[in-house]
């Protein structure tokens, strides 16, 4: 991959957006691309950078703090999209400008107690699981009215969305309820909390249907920097284990 391909990859995928919107009447200017960075070099982040991103998503902790050291004279900003754990908050939340994968209480407690101190806020996704079965992550759709409700006492938190993996299948009417599912708790969400009104979801390899059930924040890796070496199972374990 050099800057050539990735731009070409990006030109692609802004068609292919535009597409999906035009499609359900969507504005293009509604949704929100993240280029997802994980296992890619820093010389193709830089790339990146020169060809206008100004934003990466990183899924693992160790992973984004290495990168952003090496990257920190480039004005560039880092959204956390994989899974955090307790232990790991203070090292992360000087980095992140985002998290989309807020699943516990417990860990909102840690976030916000460790931004306190260091006085940021930060925006955050609750994350869903929306898929039933397959993802350990998120929080189930039942669980999400009361942990809106506890999320209110978190000062240095600001909950702007949801957040949701698709079931990891080839078939389409699967994903796409998945998504509309997301698209439904937002909706009733909203009626208690006007300020959450984000949809995180999509990726390479179903972010069209994203689109047309309502996303506007898709997380895009492999359609921009090409195919990763290491499997998906090394990000989500328990799917790894199934397919
Ligand atoms: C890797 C990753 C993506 C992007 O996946 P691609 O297949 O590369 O588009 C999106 N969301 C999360 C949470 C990821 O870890």
């Amino acid at each position: 991959m050099n800057s050539q391909d990735i731009n070409e990859n990006l030109q692609q995928l802004q068609q292919r957006i535009a597409n999906a919107c035009l499609k359900v009447n969507r504005e293009v200017k509604e949704i929100r691309l993240i280029p997802v960075t994980k296992t890619k070099s820093v010389e193709m982040i830089q790339m990146a950078i020169a060809l206008g991103v100004s934003h990466v998503g990183e899924n693992k902790v160790q992973e984004l703090i290495g990168k952003a050291e090496q990257l920190q004279d480039e004005k560039l900003e880092w959204i956390l999209i994989g899974h955090l754990q307790s232990n790991k908050v203070k090292k992360i939340i000087q980095y992140i400008q985002e998290f989309h994968a807020l699943d516990s209480i417990k860990l909102a407690e840690k976030l916000n107690k460790e931004l306190q101190y260091i006085d940021k806020k930060l925006d955050v996704f609750i994350q869903v699981n929306t898929s039933n079965e397959s993802s350990k992550y998120g929080i189930q759709p039942e669980r999400l009215a009361g942990f809106l409700n506890e999320m209110q006492q978190f000062e240095q938190l600001n909950v702007v969305g949801l957040m949701t993996l698709a079931l990891h299948t080839e078939d389409e009417l699967q994903i796409r309820q998945c998504f509309r599912l997301l698209k439904k708790l937002l909706d009733k969400s909203r009626i208690d909390y006007p300020k959450i009104s984000r949809l995180s979801m999509g990726m390479s390899g179903d972010f069209e249907i994203a689109i047309e059930e309502g996303a506007t924040d898709i997380r895009v890796g492999q359609a921009i920097f090409g195919q990763r070496n290491l499997p998906d199972a090394y990000y989500w374990p328990e799917q790894g284990a199934k397919s």
